[in-house]
């Protein structure tokens, strides 16, 4: 093993330079300084090379994270980075929005009573210098193949497939409805966790390298689903999951209380430079208002923190459960706090006040009770505990389910499964239309960006082989006949 390893000894654990609150919340760019070529360095050498590196088995793309580790830590970063983009198509992107303390960095079995290695960081810094010195290239197929496969969905999952079929010589077709690449990239996650150029210049590199891009096609209204299966030799669905699930208490329908997805798209395209006109009108900008988020995961931290931007009044997030046993990320909980977000752990929303329009949540408090049949601790509501919290703005963060997609395709036939995402075989990722494959959030339900991709590869590999045995079927016939 290298001797510039092992050093979490005598040094400490560091994540880049964080930019203070006040300077942050002047703006939507992303909060993390780069890590400088020293520092990126000296965190790799914190890495004790495991001989069974659990950071790798839990990362789900199972990134060879020790090597590129110790590569970074010598200085050979271009090597570093050949490493670690074999595994991921994105690497800066999930360097940068994993969440870390769930995956990689929290399964680092660096020895009890030091911090664990910096990995999502380091892995930012390798791809951010192969981008700057133009180690990164759009997919570049050994030969080109006269099959094509049609993806219908541009996020990470429709992107990382259509990266490795391209790679592999495939004619590739991303259909989105969307006008822009990059699915909740773009318009669900703000730019003060991923900003938008980064995102962009993967779009660019697909394309140069040869994948087509059909946006502002809405697969089911503009080309029928069977018109795409006619088209291409096979069909990727990756179309994420969009039915935000919603509050049931008396005045919920009454105005200025909106959807999280409406309200963070409204954001990201103000940041893209776009005309908004829910945004212009007040609709959907926080400035000026009372703000309440109703949630705990990812999506209302983003929620929460878009308003600090927007210079609300006052934002308030109220969530029904403990800070401990929220699904949102706690480093994104500690700098929305930072940011000046006040948490109302343990209250749920009873009912809306106001006439037309919301003047306040009334909400009450909440005990934790015994598990239920999933092991968490079901709320229970505390008697007269009921308050008011004044809300001119109330966001609806609860989670997204899948649309209907057999609905939506008009394809009844395809199988879903009770939760409404699609029924595919883990092994192959093949729903049960041949030659109709589906990846990423509409497989799982609401995930990760890093569980698109890795949904995305395992279906490219899955279309490729399945591509192959059907252009082996005639032959095969032919030679028994
Ligand atoms: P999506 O990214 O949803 O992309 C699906 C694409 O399909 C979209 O572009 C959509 O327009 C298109 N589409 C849908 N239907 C059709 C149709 N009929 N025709 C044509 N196109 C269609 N994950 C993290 O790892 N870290 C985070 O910090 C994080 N933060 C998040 C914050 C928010 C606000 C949200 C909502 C999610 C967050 N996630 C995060 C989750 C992550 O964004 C998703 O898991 C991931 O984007 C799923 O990828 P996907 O490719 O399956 O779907
Ligand atoms: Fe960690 Fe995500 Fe990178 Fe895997 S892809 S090493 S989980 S940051
Ligand atoms: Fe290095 Fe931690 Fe992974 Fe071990 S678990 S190889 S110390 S990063």
């Amino acid at each position: 093993m290298s001797d510039k390893m092992l050093k979490f000894v005598n040094t400490d654990k560091e994540m880049p330079k964080k930019r203070g609150a006040g300077d942050r919340v002047a703006d939507f760019d992303e909060i993390y300084n780069e890590f400088d070529v020293a520092s990126a360095e000296t965190q790799a050498s914190r890495c004790s090379q495991c001989g069974v590196p659990f950071c790798q088995t839990n990362c789900p793309l199972h990134n060879n994270i020790p090597d590129w580790l110790m590569l970074t830590a010598e200085g050979r970063m271009e090597e570093a980075y050949k490493l670690s983009s074999q595994t991921n198509n994105m690497p800066e992107i999930c360097g940068r929005i994993c969440p870390q303390d769930r995956l990689c960095e929290g399964s680092c079995v660096i020895e009890k009573g030091f911090e664990s290695v910096t990995i999502g960081a380091v892995e930012k810094h390798i791809t951010e210098t192969a981008f700057e010195n133009g180690w990164v290239q759009p997919p570049k197929p050994v030969a080109e193949r006269s099959e094509s496969v049609g993806i219908i969905g541009a996020g990470p999952a429709g992107l990382a497939a259509a990266d490795m079929l391209r790679q592999n010589g495939y004619q590739v077709t991303v259909y989105d409805r969307y006008d822009r690449v990059g699915g909740l990239l773009i318009y669900g996650i703000p730019g003060f966790k991923l900003e938008k150029h980064v995102v962009q210049r993967r779009h660019t590199l697909l394309e140069d390298g040869g994948v087509t891009f059909r946006l502002n096609c809405d697969i089911g209204t503009d080309i029928t689903f069977d018109e795409i299966r006619e088209a291409h030799d096979a069909v990727l669905v990756a179309t994420g999951v969009y039915k935000a699930r919603d509050i049931s208490a008396p005045g919920i329908g009454m105005g200025g209380i909106v959807p999280a997805l409406d309200y963070l798209t409204a954001s990201n395209r103000k940041s893209l430079g776009d005309e908004v006109a829910d945004f212009d009108s007040g609709l959907l900008n926080a400035e000026g208002r009372d703000v309440v988020v109703i949630g705990g995961g990812d999506t209302a931290m983003d929620c929460v923190r878009t308003a600090i931007r927007q210079k609300a009044n006052s934002v308030t997030c109220l969530y029904r459960r403990d800070r401990a046993n929220m699904p949102g990320s706690q480093r994104e909980v500690a700098n929305a706090e930072e940011e000046g977000v006040d948490f109302r752990w343990l209250s749920a929303p009873q009912a809306f006040l106001g006439d037309n329009h919301v003047r306040a949540v009334q909400a009450q408090k909440i005990h934790l009770g015994q598990p239920d049949a999933t092991g968490r601790q079901v709320p229970q509501i505390i008697e007269d505990s009921s308050h008011e919290i004044p809300a001119d703005l109330v966001i609806k963060a609860l989670g997204f389910d899948p649309e209907d997609m057999p609905a939506m395709f008009g394809a009844p036939e395809l199988e879903v499964s009770k939760w409404g995402t699609i029924g595919v075989d883990w092994r192959t990722m093949m729903t049960n239309l041949p030659g109709v494959f589906a990846a990423g959030d509409i497989v799982r339900g609401a995930s990760l960006v890093v569980w698109g991709v890795r949904d995305g590869r395992d279906a490219a590999e899955s279309i490729h082989s399945y591509i192959m045995a059907q252009s082996d079927a005639p032959r095969a016939a032919a030679a028994g006949a």
